[in-house]
């Protein structure tokens, strides 16, 4: 048996700088001399096409676009390009138990695994994916963003515009960062 992989997992709300953490590791990684794969759940159009994220402060991390439904590819580019890490971008777009056995399979095999997500939906209730990776996790970073309403540090994600399922793209939905105590739940635009 050979070691097993590290797991980190950054969580934080919408503007924190989570994708802003993933492209500084990455950096570092590579630097370093570690082979670093990134990958980045996206519609079903995808075809695991390479491609660019951006962060909201204007950085890009080079990512493999993931039909967000099935996240296996996942573990067949990893066999066959063999990277010392991988990361993952937004990990709450992929679904909770392939996703979870995806994960575990790449630690058993000894890569280490980096992602990053929401902990709550913007009705604050928990990504139960994200939930649970966090609590498993071999190291924890928990990122504050700053509440529009009040400058505290701000925990949740709010929805300002768009529509009410779960998860909404910025393309259709607007949202802030915002602190518990100026969280409000959003019911639908009228
Ligand atoms: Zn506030």
């Amino acid at each position: 048996m050979g070691k097993k992989g590290h797991l980190t997992v950054i969580a934080g709300p919408m503007f924190a700088g989570k994708t802003s953490k993933l492209i500084t590791l990455y950096r570092v990684f590579t630097k370093n001399g570690f082979k670093v794969l990134c990958f980045k759940a996206e519609g079903a159009e995808v075809k695991n096409r390479r491609g660019k994220t951006n962060s909201h402060d204007e950085r890009n991390l080079p990512v493999i676009f993931i039909e967000n439904k099935k996240p296996q590819p996942i573990l067949n580019i990893v066999k066959k390009e063999n990277p010392d890490k991988t990361l993952i971008d937004s990990v709450q777009f992929f679904p909770d138990s392939p996703t979870k056995k995806v994960v575990f399979k790449l630690l058993e095999q000894g890569v280490d695994v980096v992602l990053n997500g929401l902990l709550y939906d913007y009705n604050r209730k928990y990504f139960r994916l994200m939930h649970e990776l966090f609590d498993l996790a071999d190291e924890r970073m928990e990122l504050f963003a700053i509440c529009e309403r009040c400058g505290a540090r701000a925990k949740y994600t709010e929805r300002i515009s768009g529509g009410t399922k779960r998860l909404e793209a910025t393309t259709k939905a607007k949202y802030i960062a915002v602190c518990g105590r100026h969280h409000r739940i959003f019911k639908g635009n009228k």
